[in-house]
């Protein structure tokens, strides 16, 4: 291996890419030296066809750690990978410039121009996103789309030790969303982020910014997030953010997680929303009922044929769509129904709140409420509307904005656990683990004369499927019953 040869080639790869010109070459190769602990480079030193960005990073990583000048776990790597791009690309405020000089132009421009240098950078690490299983499956709801998530490597268990000793030892950045992460360096339990790099926005006249997400789920996934570290909150303010959001950036949707725990995200201490350039099986879904909301004649409303309970607006005059939506914000929060196990408060708790998605479409602004309730009673201690025992293991975690519009976002484990499935389904082995064997057997029983080796991958992905559509259903507040949905028109007609 040859220090030298790698160092030149990712300079050579970030001229290339236009990370960074070619008068800035011996500059960037002296700070790598620096962060490499070399004094010297032989100028003769020859490119290397072929070598990808992330490969020399990680070779770069390994001979630091090889040379005793950062330790040996994947954080201490990662940083000195993310410090090294640092290097390559250029400032936030330069960025910045870039990105709005393409917006002047077209929104799509900019935002393909960050999205690509996002993955160039290796913050967006595409070497570790290609290992996710994806495909897209049928349904009586439409396309539904699973995402078996390979992409988070195993934690060393040195590491993890670490992490937890290290815990709450520091409050800097205060948490993953948070600007400051942009350029940090990196610590353990704190991911390296002197690479990262966001896009300053303006919405409601607040200070926000516009990143990728690092795991991207779907294309162009974005998150965009208050530069003020603040609760998840969901108000009129997240309507009228949303709406100014897509009228900004009419080619990508943007919703928000909930605000409340078991049917929000997993961050719900920083105010902040996901998007992106990617049509998701509950834009698709079709029209159920429609309905007027009293006041807002400018609006149109429908619920979806859906798992979830969603409700549809529709208008070209923003200011109304918004004004709508809050008032119906105002009645769910309220909203009781015992027939249909709706609680809106236990004292003084809330329970109910919303899911929002907003898109620009065929002229006219659209925002779908998904109505979410996160009441828990002895039946259902994890939630009545959240994923029900008996689907836990496929899914047990929170229905958060991804799973609502129809990705389903598994964990890795299933990879392991499905092979073993098809095995026992085609006889080959006895076993499979234990909280699968009955869902294991029934499919057995059912395809009993179908199953084979060409058929069998096709029978499970579609059972998936089934209990994917299962843990929305359990999700929604109102079921897809004559009675759920009777109680969901009597809401929709007090609106
Ligand atoms: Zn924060
Ligand atoms: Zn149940």
């Amino acid at each position: 291996m040859d220090i030298y040869t790698a160092i030149q080639t990712l300079l050579n790869r970030a001229v290339q890419l236009h990370l960074m010109v070619k008068e800035d070459e011996i500059y960037s190769r002296n700070q790598m030296l620096a962060i490499l602990h070399l004094e010297e480079f032989p100028l003769a030193a020859e490119e290397r066809k072929n070598a990808a960005i992330p490969d020399l990073l990680e070779e770069m990583a390994v001979y630091a750690s090889e040379k005793g000048i950062i330790g040996d776990l994947d954080i201490d790597k990662e940083i000195l990978s993310s410090k090294i791009m640092n290097v390559l690309i250029k400032k936030p405020s330069e960025v910045n410039g870039t990105f709005y000089e393409k917006y002047q132009q077209d929104p799509k421009a900019a935002t393909e121009y960050f999205y690509r240098l996002s993955q160039n950078s290796n913050y967006i690490q595409m070497k570790h996103i290609h290992k996710n299983i994806n495909y897209k499956l049928e349904s009586p709801f439409g396309e539904l789309d699973i995402t078996i998530n390979l992409s988070k490597p195993e934690k060393d268990p040195r590491q993890i030790a670490l992490e937890k000793e290290k815990r709450q030892a520091l409050s800097y950045p205060r948490c993953l969303l948070c600007v400051e992460n942009e350029g940090y360096n990196g610590r353990i339990g704190h991911p390296a982020r002197s690479n990262h790099r966001t896009i300053r926005l303006e919405l409601t006249d607040e200070r926000w910014h516009f990143q990728f997400s690092p795991y991207v789920y779907y294309n162009e996934h974005c998150i965009v997030l208050s530069e003020e570290h603040r609760d998840m909150k969901i108000t009129k303010g997240t309507f009228s953010r949303l709406l100014e959001f897509v009228e900004k950036f009419p080619h990508y949707f943007i919703g928000s997680n909930a605000d409340l725990p078991i049917v929000g995200g997993s961050i719900l201490n920083h105010d902040h929303y996901q998007g992106g350039r990617y049509e998701f099986a509950m834009e698709n879904a079709v029209e159920e009922f429609r309905f007027d909301v009293d006041g807002f004649p400018e609006v149109t409303a429908h619920t979806l044929k859906w798992p979830m309970s969603v409700i549809r607006l529709r208008s070209e005059n923003k200011e109304e769509l918004m004004e709508a939506a809050a008032d119906i914000l105002e009645k769910w929060r309220l909203y009781s129904d015992e027939e249909a196990e709706i609680i809106a408060y236990s004292g003084e708790t809330p329970h109910n709140t919303i899911t929002p998605i907003a898109r620009w479409k065929d002229g006219h602004f659209e925002l779908d409420l998904v109505l979410r309730n996160n009441r828990t009673n002895d039946e259902h201690p994890d939630g009545i509307f959240h994923p029900h025992r008996d689907v836990h293991h496929i899914k047990k975690e929170n229905i958060g904005l991804i799973e609502v519009m129809g990705l389903a976002v598994l964990p890795a484990r299933l990879k392991e656990e499905l092979e073993e499935i098809e095995a026992y389904l085609l006889g080959g082995t006895k076993k499979v683990q234990g909280y699968h064997s009955s869902w294991a057997n029934e499919i057995k029983a059912r395809y009993e004369a179908s199953i084979c080796k060409e058929t069998v991958q096709g029978i499970l992905r579609k059972e998936l499927g089934v209990k994917f559509l299962r843990t929305l259903e359990d999700a929604g507040v109102f079921k897809r019953d004559l009675q759920g949905q009777q109680a969901f028109r009597r809401f929709c007609l007090s609106l």
